[in-house]
């Protein structure tokens, strides 16, 4: 039997696909880092239901820094040269401040056509697609042309350290020949697919001076005015020399923001002597994030500060992988699969970055990031819904049919 688009509904099951969801959120896959006890228990319970199911998983622990087991479980159904992988993540948040949720976040509550709990939508809704999407495939019988892999991966919240960071560099599991969609990045409608990242720079700046009376500035060195200049003309300098647009992007330029800053002096009439201030940079792939780098090092050397002394300290730091093209074999299977199943047009579009594309990316595989749900990760009250899951498990099914 062939999957047609009238029949692919009929071979999943809706019920189950909640009941399983649910169930998962009462497992939690809290981080140790985050106080929770890792995936293992979760990961068991999924390898369970997939070894149930007649497939056969192989499973890759890493031990983390706590001497903890970090599960990530690999099927591969069909015996073609390639496969097409769907990544999804196990683990989720901690559940954050309990009096904000209306319900217990380990308890599933099925409300409205919602799920209600903790990883219900970040990534437990792509998950389940996923899972069930791939079973469909199976019952059909029909012979894909393209081997469908499922990859279920551990530590994604808390940097994929025990993750797809380490899977991608299994011999052998994956290659350059496959095809790689991360379900976990959304949009209420479905309507976008993330295909770039920008770079991301977060720095801190540390102005030293002379406190003194406010009466008699002139005897201190106000690190605020210092700060102050400093900031007016980096902001004029950074958005001047990098001022390049990329469309795909939203927002289409590179963003230079000054954020937070710590707390200074306690009265009015004191000149602080020390001032602490955060750069929030997102930066486009065209640049070099290194060079932004030194720009801005250099600047801070500017005689026009001193006496006053300027440190920067990195706060974090990661250049932009290669962006997947749009011309990309998996965005336009996508975008086909989409037009088909739910008949509009998927806009691909570039952002703040940070799911397990990266690595993939990183490795030069084009990597398509996708999934339909509002965003409410890592908020209390989070919820899957269940015409989304079901849709989007419609989609993938739709990736492997027979043309
Ligand atoms: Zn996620």
């Amino acid at each position: 039997m062939t999957t047609t688009r009238k029949n692919i509904g009929e071979l999943l099951d809706t019920k189950e696909m909640v009941d399983t969801l649910s169930k998962m959120i009462a497992i939690k896959a809290i981080s140790p880092k985050s106080g929770g006890a890792g995936e293992m228990e979760r990961a068991q319970f999924l390898r369970s239901i997939l070894e149930r199911w007649g497939f056969e998983v192989k499973e890759y622990d890493y031990t983390d820094s706590d001497g903890v087991k970090r599960p990530n479980l690999v099927v591969k159904y069909g015996d073609n040269d390639r496969t097409l992988w769907l990544v999804p993540h196990m683990d989720t948040v901690a559940a954050g401040d309990l009096e904000a949720w209306k319900t217990d976040p380990f308890t599933a509550t099925i409300r409205d056509g919602k799920i209600y709990g903790r990883g219900s939508m970040d990534d437990g809704q792509s998950l389940v697609s996923a899972l069930y999407a791939l079973r469909a495939l199976k019952d059909s019988g029909s012979n894909p042309p393209i081997n469908f892999g499922l990859a279920i991966v551990a530590d994604e919240e808390l940097g994929s350290v025990y993750g797809i960071e380490k899977l991608v560099e299994e011999k052998g599991l994956f290659s350059s020949s496959d095809m790689f969609m991360v379900p976990d990045w959304s949009t209420s409608d479905g309507s976008k697919v993330e295909v770039a990242e920008k770079s991301v720079l977060w720095l801190k700046f540390t102005f030293e001076g002379k406190q003194v009376h406010a009466s008699t500035p002139d005897d201190g060195v106000n690190a605020l005015r210092v700060a102050i200049k400093f900031f007016y003309r980096l902001d004029n300098l950074l958005h001047e020399k990098y001022s390049a647009r990329d469309p795909i992007f939203e927002p289409s330029v590179s963003t230079f923001e000054m954020t937070k800053h710590e707390k200074n002096v306690d009265s009015v009439n004191i000149v602080p002597g020390k001032e602490v201030f955060y750069l929030d940079s997102r930066i486009l792939p065209c640049y070099d994030i290194n060079q932004v780098l030194r720009d801005i090092e250099e600047f801070s050397k500017s005689p026009e500060f001193s006496p006053a002394k300027i440190t920067i300290d990195i706060e974090e730091k990661n250049a932009a992988p290669q962006a997947t093209p749009v011309s990309a074999e998996i965005v336009k299977l996508l975008r086909g699969t989409v037009k088909e199943y739910r008949g509009f047009e998927l806009k691909p579009v570039g952002i703040g970055g940070g799911t397990c594309a990266t690595f993939f990316r990183r490795k030069g595989f084009p990597t398509a990031v996708w999934f339909t749900g509002d965003d409410v990760a890592h908020q209390p009250n989070e919820y899957a819904s269940i015409e989304n899951m079901v849709n989007d498990a419609k989609v993938f099914l739709g990736l492997f049919r027979q043309k």
